[in-house]
């Protein structure tokens, strides 16, 4: 620009003054502004003078032929790339652009296109100008729209493509223009997205720069669906350039070029006819290949990223391998409400496929698959949507509904309270303590015993040790063991079976008892065999096992790996090796395949594919009465090679993200290792990730959306032992059987001072009861006054395991159970101040039946607790009448705890209610001042966090949800109007504070802090005894604790509700940030303003 000369050739004698000082201004430019910009501002200042009062000199100045107005630009381009380049000098631009700059250059666009023909030089020199300021002006493409620069930008471009030096800068013009989604339809359909791949091409050393940019444009463009649909027919152009850029670039020089062809590849395949495009291309081996090659170069992940993300988009979907998503088993209910889960569920149309519906394939499905994205980081980040709004739900509820008359007959639970111990003699009359007849006459068989080889000792020594002859039952126990042990075995040389002596280490745990228990229980599919695990019990180990460290570009290799399956398809076996579908599971041939077994108490696992020589696929069983919730697997697994790498991939998890993705493992047990005295369950499993995977959902599973794919859940894993049998489970198992197990072991260790009294609070629909506890001291006379005292202990309500799959629930409770039956001196002073009432498994027949949320209803029970059904729901209503009972008798308890596990996120924390806390969340300043709150409910989770090293106080929430208003915790507090009414969260993964921090969580942290529990509870004790309800300084450190997380204005309800998805997480979806596709053709075509939604919706994508 620097060349031009000031010499008016043509019209009046120059203005001498202004020649001059263009001249000044000209030589500034060629040298530096850097040096002097003051110097500049002072030229300019004098021609602006000059131009505004004479009139004369400014017609010089914008005749033709003057480069007055070159000069002029040149100078602001300067003045831009200045302000670029110094720190702060973006504001210089920001002022420019507010007081209206990039409308004057627009203008000046507009009126030198009118020139004919246009000036080159100033057009060029405008658009260098634009091309900076755009960047820095949030509106300029809806300004440039309504000036109607968009056009004379494209007609130039047409009408020099060969004209480099003009091309970059209106190029670099267009790429901001179509950064508005309403340019980028515009200019479609003014041709751009044609005129684009005219200008890109194969490999090639020269115009690199032009190139970059003529793809980045085409990419904004294609993020339309219009435009998208324009470039279909150039997919395998696209494929072409980018195969030729991969062979060529080889030193990588130009990786945004190659990452600029992916990224229109990767918008052309957000529709479906893109998609079908790229596989008719063979894209998916052309990158596949590609990225291949790339692996081995770090910097080349971006493209193998976007690679990735295209291959996973474009795969196509496929059915789960089932002829039905409803449970392989199905509980016949007695009532069947009309309009709920199971009259739904059930009343579907015949030969209606529930597995994928037709809705899946459409381009609707495609659109609420773009959304989705949004919609999970919504419940990532929005939580606050969810806190109830509504003061009147918040305030307690006077129910009048149940007459004491109908309560009364739930007096026989609170002997306690009318006990006059008159005859001291009391006896334990439990669920257990009698064996309850056989429910069945089945024979109870450990699982593998099926499987022996004939080499079978005919005596298993098992049997003769373990098993009672009198028992009724066939003695068909484990000799698989001895069998298998044969191959290896030095303990074997006598044909003695050396069982580890679990009862010695677990004082609650005891082999034949369990077999016992197991025959009172009832199952849906009328299990027959015991696992190992729950039958020799389970010791827990004493190494630590750490969080596990995500190694680098896992979920890569593991999603090629799928990707395989299509490329290569000749090397997958597709072969069923079990499947609970069909009656007579396929006979597995020797040695070729592993051999799965889950008919067991809790056990889930209803398909498993061989897909490669040591690869799985696993699909779980949804809840009996459902279609889904799969996130419980307990299976066994036989028949390994000693050090061949595993993989198994569980195929239908649904939960969008996973802690398996943070570190979290599966457990396994080992039978071998169980007989070499370690009998225990052992976090286990290598590149373990979750990932969206290209199984397709049908609506019918995702509560009414289309288009959602399952996740896939993956473990690797090499085998130690020849001949074992080993089962993988999601957590610690813990039956059913197993809590009457221990209840009967715990009954046993009573002492004469403790008072204990199991009562069967209900059956379950199942046919299983559910057992309540009483726990408390005995008085130490039968005088009035211990008496008195014994019946006036303020009480304690505790449950756990309403949630099946939640086993650790159930670890956390033993740890309670345990504690307060123990004969340590605080036990003695707890029993003393409080009568425990427990409900240890609120859902037996979910546990029974490897359920993972629901009970044989089909339904979440921890979402009925406002109107539980006595015959849908029969434990939740028989607990909330005792809650009842004790409200209208005026003992509602000081406690109210529910047990849960938590899959998402770290450490131990409790969910409590405040009125107030959820009143500050909403913002509903007004009513707030006048509530009055006692700040009680904060002092049982503050004592917590100082002494149970896994519990974290700032993960605890006392908000109510809207989404929780029918669970135990809201009910208690707001119907039964108990202050601290709590549900206690533990991880099922780990920590990552306190003492545990980086460890995962094993069963003796989950049962510590189940005995820490009832520690704090005696702490709460003497905080709330009268004498110290004043003036304590512990009550004080909560409120202050209060107002500090109050004047952070962080309520760890907004800030931890999960962890972020992991970084190399690739979704399905657009670009989360995509903008609705504002076309033109569907909007008013007389809408020429700027709507507030358009400016609001304007993105400034270049910064
Ligand atoms: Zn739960």
């Amino acid at each position: 620009m620097n060349k031009h000369k000031m010499i008016p050739e043509k019209g009046v004698p120059s203005n001498s003054r202004v020649l001059m000082l263009f001249g000044q201004l000209e030589k500034l430019n060629r040298e530096s502004m850097l040096v002097d910009p003051e110097i500049a501002r002072q030229i300019t200042a004098k021609i602006l003078h000059l131009i505004q009062t004479q009139e004369k000199t400014r017609k010089e100045i914008v005749s033709k032929g003057s480069s007055g107005m070159e000069v002029i630009l040149a100078t602001l381009e300067v003045f831009v790339c200045v302000s670029l380049s110094v720190p702060g000098g973006g504001r210089r631009i920001g002022v420019f652009v507010s007081k209206g700059g990039t409308g004057i250059l627009l203008q000046l666009v507009i009126s030198a296109s009118k020139e004919s023909p246009p000036s080159e030089e100033v057009m060029l020199q405008l658009h260098s100008v634009l091309a900076k300021v755009g960047q820095k002006d949030r509106k300029f493409g809806v300004k440039a729209r309504l000036n109607g620069a968009l056009n004379v930008t494209v007609n130039l471009l047409k009408q020099n493509l060969q004209n480099y030096k003009l091309l970059l800068p209106c190029l670099l013009v267009l790429q901001v223009y179509s950064s508005n989604t309403v340019n980028a339809v515009s200019l479609g359909k003014n041709g751009v997205v044609e005129l684009m791949f005219k200008i890109i091409g194969p490999y090639s050393k020269k115009n690199t720069s032009l190139l970059k940019v003529s793809l980045d444009t085409l990419g904004a463009l294609l993020k339309s669906k219009t435009n998208a649909q324009r470039a279909v027919v150039h997919v395998p152009v696209l494929l072409y350039i980018y195969q030729d850029w991969h062979r060529n670039d080889t030193r990588h020089r130009h990786i945004l070029i190659r990452k600029g062809i992916l990224s229109c590849l990767k918008n052309i395949t957000n529709i479906k006819l893109g998609r079908k495009a790229f596989i008719d291309a063979d894209g998916m081996r052309i990158l596949y290949n590609t990225s291949t090659e790339c692996l081995s170069v770090r910097t080349l992940d971006p493209l193998i990223n976007t690679s990735s993300l295209i291959m996973r988009k474009c795969f196509p979907k496929n059915r789960l391998p089932l002829p039905t998503i409803k449970s392989v088993f199905h509980h016949q209910l007695l009532h069947v409400p009309a309009g709920g889960p199971v009259a739904q569920l059930y009343n579907q149309p015949l030969g209606m496929d529930d597995v994928v519906d037709e809705s899946d394939n459409n381009e609707e499905a495609e659109a609420e698959n773009d959304m989705e994205n949004e919609v999970e980081e919504k419940d990532h980040h929005a939580g606050n949507d969810d806190i109830e709004t509504d003061i009147n739900k918040l305030r307690p509820k006077e129910t009048h509904s149940r007459p004491f008359e109908e309560l009364k007959i739930y007096e026989r639970f609170f002997m306690e309270l009318s006990e006059d111990f008159q005859v001291m003699q009391y006896t334990f009359k439990g669920v257990t303590a009698t064996p309850a007849a056989p429910k069945s006459h089945r024979p109870i068989i450990v699982p593998t015993a099926q499987a022996l080889p004939p080499k079978t000792p005919t005596a298993a020594p098992l049997q003769g040790d373990r098993t009672h002859p009198g028992a009724g039952q066939p003695p068909i126990l484990a000799g698989g063991v001895a069998a298998r042990l044969g191959g290896e075995g030095e303990e074997m040389l006598e044909g003695v079976l050396h069982v580890p002596d679990t009862a010695l280490l677990l004082p609650l745990h005891d082999p034949d008892l369990y077999v016992e228990m197991v025959k009172s229980t009832s199952s849906v599919p009328q299990f027959s065999e015991v696992a190992y695990p729950d039958y020799f019990g389970h010791v827990a180990p004493t190494s630590r096992e750490h969080i596990l460290e995500r190694v680098y570009g896992v979920q890569r290799t593991k999603i090629f790996q799928d990707i395989e399956r299509l490329i290569h398809p000749n090397d997958i076996l597709d072969k069923v090796v079990y499947d609970l579908d069909i009656q007579s599971c396929p006979v597995v041939d020797g040695g070729e395949s592993l051999k799965f077994n889950s008919q067991f108490e809790s056990g889930n696992l209803r398909k498993a594919v061989q897909v490669r020589k040591f690869e799985y696929d696993l699909v779980l069983n949804s809840d009996i009465n459902s279609n889904h919730y799969h996130q419980w697997f307990y299976f066994e697994v036989s028949g390994m090679r000693v050090g061949a790498p595993y993989r198994f991939n569980i195929i239908n998890c649904e939960k969008s993200n996973s802690q398996f993705n943070y570190g979290m493992q599966v457990l396994m047990y080992s039978v071998q290792e169980a007989i070499s005295g370690r009998p225990r369950w052992v976090r286990t499993g290598t590149d373990i990730c979750y990932y969206k995977n290209h199984f397709s959902r049908s609506s019918i599973a995702a509560g009414g959306q289309k288009g959602k794919s399952y996740y896939t859940m993956t473990f690797s894993m090499t085998f130690n032992h020849k001949d074992d049998v080993c089962y993988f489970a999601y957590h610690y198992p813990y039956t059913y059987s197993t809590l009457k197990m221990h209840l009967q072991k715990l009954e046993a260790l009573r002492t004469p001072q403790t008072y204990l009294r199991e009562d069967v609070l209900c059956e379950t629909l199942g046919g299983n009861s559910c057992p309540l506890l009483t726990i408390t001291a005995m008085p130490e006379s039968t005088s009035n006054d211990q008496i008195c005292q014994f019946r006036n202990r303020p009480l304690v309500f505790l449950s756990s395991r309403v949630h099946p799959g939640e086993t650790n629930a159930s670890w956390v409770m033993k740890g309670t159970l345990e504690f307060l039956m123990g004969s340590s001196p605080l036990a003695h002073s707890l029993r003393e101040a409080y009568i425990f009432k427990i409900v240890p498994m609120l859902n037996p027949d979910g546990v029974v039946n490897g359920n993972h949320r629901c009970s044989l209803s089909g339904e979440d029970l921890n979402r009925q607790w406002q109107n539980p059904s006595p015959e849908l729901h029969p434990t939740i209503y028989h607990t909330k009448s005792l809650l009842q009972y004790l409200a209208a008798i005026q003992r509602a308890p000081l406690v109210f705890c529910d047990y849960h596990g938590h899959s998402r996120k770290k450490n131990v924390f409790m969910y409590g209610c405040s009125l107030k806390e959820t009143v500050w969340e909403t913002n509903i300043s007004a009513t707030s001042c006048e509530l009055h709150e006692d700040l009680g409910y904060r002092t049982l989770p503050k004592i917590l966090s100082q002494m149970a090293p896994a519990f974290s106080l700032a993960s605890c929430s006392f908000v109510v949800e809207r989404s929780k208003e029918a669970t135990a915790r809201v009910v208690v507090w707001r119907e039964i109007g108990v202050q601290r009414s709590y549900t206690m969260e533990s991880t099922l993964c780990g920590c990552d504070q306190g003492k545990y921090k980086g460890l995962q969580i094993g069963t003796r942290e989950l049962e510590e802090m189940g005995a820490q529990f009832c520690v704090a509870l005696l702490r709460l004790k003497r905080l709330t005894s009268p004498l110290k309800l004043r003036n304590h300084a512990h009550l004080l450190d909560v409120e202050s604790d209060l107002t500090e997380t109050r004047c952070k204005g962080s309520s760890t309800y907004l800030l931890e509700d999960e962890e972020a998805s992991f970084m190399e997480e690739v979704d399905y979806s657009a670009e989360s940030g995509d903008e609705p596709d504002n076309d033109p053709n569907t909007a008013d075509p007389h809408d020429n303003h700027l709507s507030d939604s358009e400016s609001n919706n304007y993105r400034d994508s270049l910064t």
